[in-house]
């Protein structure tokens, strides 16, 4: 949750305003960033939100996504260094508060050889069990 609900307001806004403005097609996150869309968010502020992924490949599977629309990492540029930086930390404080403190496995997938199905930007962090590699 949020320590200052009118700067995630604003946020939404001018998130959603901007995704507009570079022309960049929305996803089904998007609906969940604007509030049109119900999800478990585990986490949210001004940059970015966490929540609990609908279809759970192990005991606890959240995604972190920006609230800016960066379809994937691949397109990301130094102008991202900062927003990368922070989802990362999300996705180890998330971890953390979902204790899972036997580790965890943390993904991205890109394009199609990286099977991403939603194409806006998100970090799968997966724990509460044993991961193996490679994965498939
Ligand atoms: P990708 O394959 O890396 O693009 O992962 C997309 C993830 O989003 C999958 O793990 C889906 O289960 C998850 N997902 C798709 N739609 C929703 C939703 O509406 N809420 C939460 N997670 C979703």
């Amino acid at each position: 949750t949020a320590s200052n609900g009118d700067e995630v307001d604003r946020a939404k806004q001018a998130t959603v305003e901007s995704s507009r403005f570079r022309n960049k097609k929305p996803t089904i996150f998007s609906k969940i960033i604007d509030g049109t869309l119900p999800a478990d968010i585990l986490y949210e502020d001004s940059k970015c939100l966490a929540f609990r992924d609908v279809n759970p490949q192990a005991p606890v599977h959240f995604l972190v996504i920006p609230r800016f629309l960066l379809p994937r990492i691949s397109q990301a540029t130094s102008e991202h260094v900062q927003l990368l930086g922070h989802l990362l930390l999300v996705a180890r404080n998330v971890a953390e508060q979902q204790g899972l403190t036997d580790g965890y496995r943390v993904v991205i997938n890109d394009g199609v050889h990286g099977s991403q199905s939603v194409y806006h930007l998100h970090v799968h962090v997966l724990g509460g069990r044993q991961m193996s590699w490679p994965p498939g």
